[in-house]
């Protein structure tokens, strides 16, 4: 089955804990007003992989070097079967690592299990709701207040209980630079990425295109 793919980053070492497998997928209809992913709302087919393709990828990381996967987006449960197929395979392969996977999904927790029945037991913890840029927070992981961290599966409860009301002391980003792509990985705070853009431009490197504005 074919996944939307967006991009695949490791180490990640800013969503969630430890250094994780970062998957983004491709396509996104909820639209919310300041997100900083609109690189990732159109679904186009060229982005198209395989679910096996991607699982090469993952089991070809150094398996000392990973602590778990996140799963973000994009939207991740507009497509539910390859979600399914996604977080069943990443189970067996991390088995024996005691990997765990965490989702980020922009709708609640009972529309996500509504949409991904299939997918939802495969997966130890989500992050829950829409981004709303009015309601802004130190909430670990998260970019607005309203958004919850759930775990779901018994690893879940183990590892993500005692970040359910975590907060941060400072917004944590991480640069990765592709080729000709500068990609910032983490929850901004209010004002950073124009920070981020200022500072490159005043290192002379200009951004021709930027995820968070149309
Ligand atoms: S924050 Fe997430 S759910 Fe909201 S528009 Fe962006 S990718 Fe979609």
């Amino acid at each position: 089955m074919k996944l939307r793919l967006s991009r695949l980053h490791h180490p990640v070492t800013v969503l969630g804990p430890g250094r994780r497998i970062g998957i983004w997928l491709q396509g996104c209809t909820i639209g919310c007003p300041g997100c900083v992913s609109r690189d990732t709302w159109v679904a186009e087919p060229r982005h198209d992989l395989e679910v096996a393709a991607v699982l090469d990828w993952v089991a070809d990381r150094d398996p000392a070097e990973v602590d778990g996967v996140t799963i973000t987006g994009g939207e991740p449960s507009e497509q539910p079967e390859a979600l399914a197929e996604l977080v069943t395979a990443l189970g067996a392969l991390g088995a024996g690592h005691d990997w765990d996977v965490l989702c980020y999904t922009g709708v609640e927790l009972d529309e996500f299990r509504r949409r991904c029945p299939a997918a939802y037991p495969g997966i130890d913890a989500l992050i829950t709701g829409p981004y709303r840029a009015g309601e802004p927070t130190d909430l670990l992981w998260r970019g607005s207040a309203n958004q919850r961290l759930v775990p779901c599966s018994e690893r879940g409860r183990r590892r993500y209980a005692q970040w359910v009301d975590a907060r941060r002391d400072r917004p944590e980003l991480q640069l990765q630079v592709d080729d000709d792509r500068v990609w910032l990985i983490g929850i901004p705070g209010r004002g950073d990425l124009a920070r981020v853009q200022r500072d490159l431009d005043a290192r002379g490197i200009r951004l021709e295109g930027v995820s968070w504005r149309p």
